[in-house]
């Protein structure tokens, strides 16, 4: 739970007032290790605070992003996710089964980086990787 009281308290710091239905956005997104839809986030927060509106969700969801505590995710179809941000740079896997999240560090990709920005004559600063699969309970 050491997570969900350093996001309150940055929530708070930036400005924010910490409701009960804030609490339990931010207890659920901290301590999950899934990405979650914001219509998921809020069935779950539901089950912990009944009165919980879908809009607080979004608004939560964006403050929580703003904030660089979430990350927005994209999924193939296109629509958005959000999932716990990693702890300075990592890569995403994701599963598209049950959107189980796992950050993983390093990577060899300064070569293929230094490739194509020779090829493009682009000058590459950053870069952010998400691969898409299936975990191990969904395949
Ligand atoms: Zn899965
Ligand atoms: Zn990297």
């Amino acid at each position: 739970m050491a997570d969900t009281e350093r996001w309150l308290e940055l929530l708070e710091e930036k400005g924010g007032r910490i409701t009960g239905p804030r609490r339990a956005i931010v207890e659920l997104m901290a301590n999950s290790d899934r990405a979650l839809s914001p219509v998921h986030v809020f069935d779950l927060a539901r089950a912990k605070y009944p009165k919980m509106g879908l809009v607080t969700v979004y608004r939560t969801l964006e403050f929580l992003s703003e904030l660089g505590l979430v990350e927005r995710v994209h999924q193939p179809d296109g629509c958005h996710m959000y999932l716990r941000a990693a702890n300075g740079h990592e890569h995403l896997m994701i599963c598209s089964g049950c959107g189980k999240a796992v950050y993983f560090s390093g990577d060899d990709l300064s070569a293929f980086i230094e490739k194509i920005s020779k090829e493009s004559g682009f000058l590459i600063q950053s870069h952010w990787l998400q691969l898409h699969g299936l975990c191990k309970e969904c395949h």
